[in-house]
């Protein structure tokens, strides 16, 4: 008989109290006990939960007390020699240092989770010899096998991605590393193994990224050794996130379980599994359950999906699955109270998710007829909402349709534009800006939250939205800064305030998800056809406008960015979902320019985000996505100057595609990275405008003239004077008033040192 299982499941609890747990030990409400105490009962509670609703293999040693990566690392002793530890458990003071920062030591670096919005922390090897500091998953097993008698499977990080994800050392020294790693991998699975436990998880996702010949060998080596180690239990080789590589040398691993996902890797699974069949040894682990999405799944297709695997392999040896962890969807579609019923009747957050599972390897057991009032309803549910309004938007999408096939140029070429430009704005050389946002001060907030309890009338919310724009105009103009922004005081967050103002958008109560530590984001809905309800930026950037004779820069987050900080809905490509929120985006561009506004700032940090995982479905991606951005801004004058903005990510292997975008002017964050990215323009001409940041805004220190006319000069030994501008690395809102005028006067001073140079 088949199983049920999951791969993972949401830390922060329905009501976030992980998170609330969490903050208030750090800000010292409570001592570590209480912190204990706090996540042993909602590491408990999910166990129960999964256990009731009927999950046959219940993962343990998923929960974490900030990331689970670095909960590997710290298992293994691997402590960055900056902080203070010599041997035994790690204290949580030292693997809370390590996740954010002390007085005396910088944190680790922080970086996405693959292709999700998961960041985890990664791993220094430099010098430390790796140890045993304790058994996490036995804990993790004993717990829950001694409080609620769960015979749970614990989850590992297998050493293959431990290492690929670490950093600290060189190529050479990967199959040393190895070495000392796996003795301690195998005793744990020993210790395990003695005390009892079936199976274990063993995650290997980076076997969907690419497997060289020599990883091969590597694997052989790894899973030979483990399972040695403990021949009576059960290692589920678990994959992610795409189809796995290899496929017909990776299934034949000394291991009894491969556990594959059918979701996101559905066609190339598929394809191999017909092509060399599955070893008649082993369990597939088929995740047909996405574990990332939030819909419910189309059940019938799915159930038919697993027949047609258990043609392949008999069924007990299947378990469903989700697709990957839990832990990157919210916990509960139950607590939503305001969503649309055909909206919520579709969602599946990861409770619901567990409900699916069970249903489906019921009826993979007993036939679909067992099932058949369940795959009704939830045919029903996705029809009602295929059907509806939202998603029938006819005349948007044909508009769309034929809107987008047309090939978005601008009038004339950059080179053009740019003595146009040039000759309408009369910059000075080496032009100073900003990234949009500044200081979102607690009064900001205040307003906001009482405007939206009703305490504040819209009127009086509107005049002190004003009264900061109009302190900040004039801040900026004595500071001395040629292209002038209104602030954004009036957004909460670069998304969610676009989402708010366009048809097609939903937003749950409590939809949240882990972003990184006790960071949680709730991303908007993308359920229906997409519309432009109205102008969203007009009034603050006119405002801002009407209160200076220097050019105010309008300011967008664009499609690309909206899309891939956002759930979207899966009956459509991507792609179209783009050139939709293009299509509404380009209305706002055009009211901007019809207000007067000659600058427009459409902000992509996010592009990066979407990359597909396989190398060779990258350059499509990348193609569209370019298109979104320049279907959003195409239409306007010569004069009107497109700028764009870009952060969070390596843009070495970009600069094509971001070229090929086409603004006017980009700025890029460069100072984060210490002046890396300088590096990648050396080799490649960049021949439009560019603002490489000067200084890193994610700290308070006020930079010195010095530091940012070193960054200017080394910038300048590549690019073109002509094309260069100077800004910050990235938006102020997190920043207090006082550095960023401080900041900002010494960036001007540098700016100016520099032009008397060039
Ligand atoms: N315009 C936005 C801001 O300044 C850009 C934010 C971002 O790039 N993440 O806040
Ligand atoms: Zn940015």
């Amino acid at each position: 008989m088949s199983k049920s299982s999951v791969l993972g499941y949401p830390r922060i609890g329905a009501d976030r109290e992980w998170k609330k747990a969490l903050e208030g030990f750090w800000s010292g409400k409570w001592e570590e006990a209480e912190l204990h105490s706090r996540f042993t009962q909602i590491r408990l509670d999910h166990l129960r939960k999964l256990k009731e609703t009927g999950i046959d293999l219940i993962p343990v040693n998923d929960f974490s007390y900030y990331d689970h990566i670095l909960d590997t690392a710290v298992m293994f002793g691997l402590v960055p020699s900056r902080f203070t530890y010599h041997s035994g458990t790690v204290p949580l003071s030292v693997y809370y240092g390590i996740a954010r920062g002390t007085k005396e030591a910088a944190a680790s670096e922080m970086t996405k989770w693959f292709n999700t919005n998961y960041h985890y922390i990664v791993p220094e090897l430099n010098g430390t010899t790796p140890q045993l500091t304790e058994n996490k998953p036995l804990i993790a097993y004993r717990e829950a096998k001694e409080k609620l008698g769960i015979d749970g499977k614990p989850v590992i990080v297998g050493p293959l991605t431990f290492l690929k994800l670490s950093k600290g050392y060189a190529q050479s020294e990967f199959d040393a590393w190895l070495e000392k790693l796996l003795p301690l991998y195998a005793q744990i699975l020993r210790e395990l193994e003695a005390e009892g436990a079936v199976w274990v998880q063993i995650d290997e996702p980076v076997l969907v990224t690419g497997v060289s010949d020599e990883d091969l060998r590597r694997l052989q080596t790894i899973y030979h050794t483990l399972t040695s180690a403990a021949p009576k239990l059960k290692l589920m080789l678990q994959t992610y996130f795409e189809a796995v590589e290899q496929f017909a040398e990776v299934v034949k691993l000394p291991v009894q379980g491969i556990g594959l996902d059918f979701v996101h890797g559905r066609q190339g699974n598929l394809h191999s599994i017909r092509k060399y069949g599955f070893p008649e040894d082993k369990v597939l682990g088929i995740g047909v359950i996405d574990g990332r999405g939030i819909w419910k799944s189309s059940q019938r297709e799915q159930l038919k999906l697993l027949q047609d695997l258990a043609s392949h392999v008999p069924s007990d040896r299947i378990i469903v699955q989700s697709s990957c962890s839990l832990l990157h969807v919210p916990v509960t579609v139950e607590r939503e109270t305001r969503l649309p019923s055909v909206l919520k009747m579709a969602l599946s957050f990861a409770d619901e998710k567990l409900a699916e599972i069970v249903l489906l390897s019921k009826g993979l057991v007993k036939g679909a007829d067992a099932v058949a009032e369940e795959l009704d309803q939830n045919e029903s549910d996705l029809q009602a909402l295929q059907q509806s309004e939202d998603r029938n938007r006819i005349k948007i999408q044909q508009a769309v349709a034929e809107w987008s096939a047309h090939e978005p140029v601008r009038n004339r070429p950059f080179a053009e534009r740019y003595a146009a430009q040039q000759a309408h704005w009369q910059l000075p050389l080496l032009p100073t800006t900003t990234i949009g946002s500044f200081p979102q001060s607690p009064e900001v907030r205040k307003a906001r939250q009482l405007w939206r309890k009703g305490e504040w009338s819209s009127e009086k919310y509107e005049a002190f939205i004003h009264e900061q724009i109009e302190f900040w105009m004039k801040l900026q103009e004595e500071v001395g800064l040629d292209v002038l922004v209104h602030g954004e005081f009036e957004r909460t967050d670069m998304v969610e305030f676009f989402g708010e103002k366009l048809g097609g958008f939903a937003f749950t109560e409590n939809g949240w998800v882990q972003s990184y530590g006790s960071r949680c984001v709730k991303p908007p809905v993308i359920y229906g056809d997409i519309f432009f309800t109205g102008e969203m930026t007009v009034k603050e950037t006119q405002y801002a406008q009407s209160r200076t004779n220097r050019p105010v820069k309008g300011m967008l987050t664009g499609p690309i960015t909206i899309m891939n900080w956002s759930f979207v809905r899966d009956d459509v490509s991507r792609e179209q979902i783009a050139y939709q929120l293009a299509y509404a985006l380009r209305q706002e561009v055009e009211a901007l320019e019809r207000a007067g506004i000659g600058m427009i700032q459409v902000d992509e940090p996010a592009v990066r985000e979407g990359l597909p995982l396989k190398a060779s479905e990258q350059s499509e991606y990348l193609n569209w996505a370019v298109r979104a951005f320049r279907l959003t801004t195409c239409s306007v004058k010569d004069t009107t100057q497109i700028h764009t903005h870009m952060c969070y990510c390596e843009f070495h292997d970009m600069i094509d595609s971001i070229k090929d975008m086409d603004a006017d002017v980009i700025s890029i964050e460069t100072s984060r990275s210490h002046g890396e990215l300088i590096h990648s323009f050396e080799q490649n001409t960049y021949n439009l405008g560019i603002g490489l940041g000067v200084y890193d805004i994610h700290s308070p220190r006020v930079p010195s003239v010095d530091e940012m006319t070193a960054m200017i000069e080394r910038a300048l030994r590549v690019l073109d004077p002509k094309l260069f501008w100077i800004n910050p690395d990235c938006g102020l809102k997190t920043r207090g008033l006082e550095e960023t005028a401080a900041s900002l006067r010494n960036m001007v001073e540098a700016t100016r040192l520099a032009r008397v140079r060039v």
